[in-house]
């Protein structure tokens, strides 16, 4: 039995800190490089694992340096790596972050291996699935993979929860195949046409998930904190007040948040917003380190700083 199972992407994260994100055809000197495993799938895998879960990643690397640095970093963490595929030929995927000195970044991601969990693979990775309390997935792996097996998940009575980043539309038969959708304000606008800036705007953009057939959707709101919609209720929960030096893997670490307080305590509105109260302490210290995994808490940071 698993607490969460991750459908997702290993990307290996070449970080480069600069003064200023350089603009396009201009070329400036770095002042810091590393190399760090991330991944948005491993990311939210290793946050759930470092919060005490039971853990099994789902996905694909190349048979490369890159792939088993990011599978033997997983298993630091306790998380199952058995089922993560090997590629010959490609490589495991590749996340290039430039951080500027106020911990703004881009990122521009080669997806690489992560694109070779395909639909098949779901049937060999049926037990796996419907021995999990909660499956969640993003949009750095084939959208059909995540489809089969939210569908597998949901026939079993699973939490499903999709975090559709990078943005892109959704499919409506997976927004109805999820429970929680949790885009970040960019996705929200991409996917929806909204951007959400105030109340009025959050609660219309989710609506407009939620009358496709999600239960729920949390738009995360960066140093605002995050607002919970369903139906019939809407509640927004304010950031912690941090100084962010670096918000890779924000999300990640609210995601891994997120299910984690799911996992022990199942789904309804109310537990929604005592879980994203949860994520709001996870993110706050994540945002307050460098990097995308180097940066997630344990639980007893969380305990030892949010009580
Ligand atoms: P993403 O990383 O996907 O862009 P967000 O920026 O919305 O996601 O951040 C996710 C969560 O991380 C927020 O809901 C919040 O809890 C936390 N967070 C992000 N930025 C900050 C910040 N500057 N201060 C405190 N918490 C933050």
């Amino acid at each position: 039995m698993f607490d969460i199972c991750v459908l997702g992407s290993l990307n290996m994260d070449l970080v480069i800190n600069v003064e200023k994100i350089p603009a396009i055809g201009e070329t400036i000197l770095a002042q810091d490089f590393k190399k760090v495993p991330g991944g948005k799938g491993a990311n939210q895998a290793v946050a759930a694992a470092r919060l005490k879960n039971r853990v099994v990643m789902l996905g694909c690397v190349g048979n490369d340096d890159n792939g088993n640095i990011l599978v033997e970093n997983m298993k630091k963490d306790g998380i199952e790596t058995k089922y993560i595929k090997t590629i010959k030929d490609i490589p495991t995927g590749i996340a290039l972050i430039t951080v500027d000195s106020l911990g703004n970044n881009t990122i521009s991601v080669y997806a690489g291996a992560n694109m070779n969990i395909k639909e098949d693979d779901i049937d060999s990775l049926k037990d796996v699935i419907i021995n999990s309390n909660i499956i969640i997935a993003q949009f750095e792996t084939p959208v059909e993979t995540t489809i089969k097996a939210f569908k597998l998940a949901k026939e079993h009575g699973k939490i499903t929860i999709l975090n559709p980043a990078p943005a892109r539309r959704i499919p409506n038969e997976l927004i109805k195949l999820s429970d929680i959708i949790v885009p970040n304000e960019t996705e929200t606008e991409i996917i929806t046409g909204i951007n959400p800036a105030d109340d009025e705007k959050i609660k219309t953009a989710a609506k407009s998930i939620i009358d496709k057939g999600a239960e729920f959707v949390i738009i995360t709101l960066g140093s605002r904190g995050a607002a919970i919609v369903s139906k019939d209720n809407y509640e927004e929960i304010a950031a912690y007040k941090v100084d962010a030096v670096d918000t890779t893997a924000a999300g990640d670490s609210f995601i891994g948040g997120i299910a984690s307080f799911l996992s022990k305590k199942g789904l309804s509105f109310d537990i929604l917003c005592s879980a994203v109260k949860f994520a709001n302490k996870v993110s706050a210290i994540a945002v307050t380190r460098q990097g995308a995994q180097s940066s997630l808490p344990y639980l007893n940071e969380v305990y030892e700083k949010y009580g």
